[in-house]
């Protein structure tokens, strides 16, 4: 790992394995997080985004799951060699996770505040009343009144909830934090919300942040550095200012223009055509091939390597990189 890394994927390969059929979620990606990193992983539903989330806290259902390849490097340890025990500490201290639905991550019958106070004692040498003070001190940073420290997650409105779990994440200051799909529970005036009060806890702890999402506007404010996924693999990569501007790869291409846009008037956007493949059975060559416009026999047959061209843009597309090639 490079001095300035915190989180190395390389070559990560992630399988369900079930009965009848062999699920492959995520197939060989390889990507770095720097310290104090903001990185969003965009993609459609079932493209394998939380499963690699999943898969950095070790909490991948195992069976079904089972990590078949790679390797997963967090601050210079190897998390392939790390046990259950080691992991239990890693998960909070150092790498720490807000779900998509605050509904079902909360436990029903406990004040929030034993919650957060909860996971203090977990990973601190501290009293019961120290670590209930620094829960109070979590709520009153995610903006709830401390007061509010004996009352029940159904006390609390969608957002409030988001922002409890945002402080039980935080509470041992982790090194990384994931967040997958954090506001898509709620509604719009809170995403936004909540989205800031991220923004802001990063900053000031100066924390890593994965943010998995679906939504590109928010990983353009959101994000140094976007990863588009697409069928369990990395199609394109770069600084987020750099892949807005110069997006190549047609998935990415075609995510951009089934989004609204104000500058263009028209009365219909356009979705991209097709699904996903079945990850089950996946096609030979790119996994895009059966819904790209661009596809042609090479296309089917080869599998696009993902190839970084200039400032750190990586692209998964063989016309794509001939162009910049031919451009360049
Ligand atoms: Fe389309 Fe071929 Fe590029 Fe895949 S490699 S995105 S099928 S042009």
């Amino acid at each position: 790992m490079r001095e300035n890394e915190l989180l190395s994927i390389e070559n990560l390969e992630i399988k369900y394995i079930l009965r009848r059929s062999t699920v492959n979620a995520v197939n060989g990606i390889s990507f770095t997080i720097n310290k104090g990193e903001r990185v969003g992983l965009v993609g459609e539903t079932g493209a394998g985004k939380t499963t690699t989330a999943l898969s950095i806290l070790k909490l991948i259902p195992e069976p079904p799951g089972k990590i078949t390849n790679g390797k997963i490097m967090l601050g210079g340890r190897n998390l392939m060699e790390t046990s259950e025990k080691e992991m239990r500490k890693i998960r909070g201290n150092d790498v720490s996770m807000v779900f998509q639905d605050p509904m079902t991550s909360l436990s029903p019958v406990m004040t929030v505040g034993d919650q957060i106070m909860e996971v203090v004692l977990l990973h601190n040498d501290m009293s019961k009343s120290e670590a209930a003070l620094r829960a109070r001190e979590m709520l009153e940073l995610v903006g709830i009144p401390g007061e509010r420290y004996a009352e029940y997650p159904h006390q609390f409105s969608g957002g409030m909830k988001q922002r409890v779990l945002i402080a039980i994440a935080l509470a041992c200051n982790p090194k990384l934090l994931i967040a997958d799909e954090p506001t898509s529970a709620l509604d719009v005036t809170i995403q936004a919300q909540v989205l800031e009060l991220i923004a802001e806890l990063r900053e000031k702890f100066n924390m890593s942040l994965l943010l998995i999402t679906h939504d590109l506007g928010v990983v353009s404010e959101t994000c140094d550095r976007i990863m588009i996924m697409y069928a369990g693999r990395i199609v394109e990569s770069g600084p987020v200012r750099t892949v807005y501007k110069n997006m190549q790869h047609p998935y990415t291409i075609g995510l951009f223009n089934s989004l609204p846009r104000l500058d263009i008037d028209t009365d219909r956007l356009e979705p991209i055509k097709g699904m996903m493949p079945d990850p089950a059975n996946l096609p030979a060559g790119c996994a895009f091939h059966q819904r790209c416009p661009q596809a042609d026999e090479r296309c089917a047959q080869e599998l696009p390597p993902l190839t970084e061209m200039e400032n750190g843009h990586c692209i998964a597309c063989f016309h794509a990189i001939d162009k910049e090639r031919s451009d360049g």
